[in-house]
């Protein structure tokens, strides 16, 4: 048998045990994209946001959860894994934890760096840098792709360096990553001052989301902004600093199908050698016209 025939034949257990360890994850998501908008509308960092744009967001995290899950459940089907070693019994969960929690994050600042440097990269980011309206429901404006391939690049070495998470602890450390992600994208008029290198907020994230030349290529980690700072690409808001966000190459609503089949031209674009920029300049009063 190969590889392939094994995996398949695994997959549709994987994906059952996926969903089932999900769920809890994904009714967490579902209460704090409530609560999260509820807190939006009372103090936004854009006021007027549009319905049918969380909407659009709603549409393509459907996509990333079926679509790739699915995906990110063959890669774990297959049967030759880069690990995973045995947990650190050693260490108790509660020292493990932070440390999982960190080198996930320091595993997932240099992919994402490397999304904003290379082209082939870019094109499965882009959707999520598109929005022009940065609310809650960007967090997982995603392509799906991003499930397998950060299953492969940022949790696979972590599990290798660290060990394979027990469940409850992958599902502590789940929560709260995915909370601080949440939080991250909300359209929330709030600074946080002195806590702003401690924790990734929204303010500070909506720095990397800005259209404006300054912003760009700053603050790409997810939970701690303290990995910016060791690396240099840490920038810290002004306390009125809430800049427009979205892409010139990528309109906010374009359509479903555009946006499924552009990584695909991107990558077809590549190959063929007509150069392509990951992110084309624009000035910043075009942006503000
Ligand atoms: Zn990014
Ligand atoms: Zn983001």
């Amino acid at each position: 048998m190969t590889d392939l025939t094994i995996a398949l034949e695994r997959w549709p257990t994987v994906i059952a045990r996926i969903l089932q360890g999900e769920s809890t994850g994904l009714l967490a998501v579902a209460l704090l994209y409530v609560l999260f908008t509820a807190v939006e509308l009372a103090m936004p960092a854009e006021p007027g946001q549009s319905w049918s744009g969380r909407l659009r967001n709603l549409v393509y995290m459907a996509i990333f959860i079926g679509a790739g899950m699915s995906a990110m459940a063959l890669w774990y089907a297959w049967p030759r894994q880069p690990g995973p070693k045995p947990a650190l019994n050693h260490i108790s969960t509660a020292a493990l934890l932070p440390a999982y929690v960190f080198a996930s994050d320091f595993a997932y600042y240099w992919y994402h760096r490397a999304q904003h440097r290379f082209a082939g990269l870019w094109a499965i980011h882009e959707l999520h840098h598109a929005d022009a309206e940065l609310n809650v429901t960007t967090s997982y404006r995603t392509y799906w792709l991003e499930a397998p391939v950060q299953a492969i690049v940022v949790a696979a070495p972590v599990s290798i360096a660290l060990g394979a998470p027990v469940a409850a602890f992958a599902l502590t450390s789940l929560l709260f990553s995915r909370t601080i992600l949440l939080f991250a994208h909300s359209n929330l008029r709030l600074s946080l001052g002195r806590l702003t290198p401690l924790l990734c907020g929204p303010q500070w994230h909506r720095i990397h989301h800005s259209r404006l030349q300054q912003h760009r290529d700053r603050n790409f980690a997810q939970v701690f902004p303290i990995i910016d700072i060791i690396f240099g690409t840490y920038y810290r808001p002004a306390a009125d600093e809430f800049p427009p966000t979205g892409t010139p190459e990528l309109p906010s609503d374009a359509p479903l199908w555009q946006t499924q089949i552009r990584p695909l031209e991107i990558w077809r674009d590549l190959a063929l050698r007509r150069t392509r920029s990951p992110r084309q300049p624009e000035t910043d009063q075009q942006i503000l016209e």
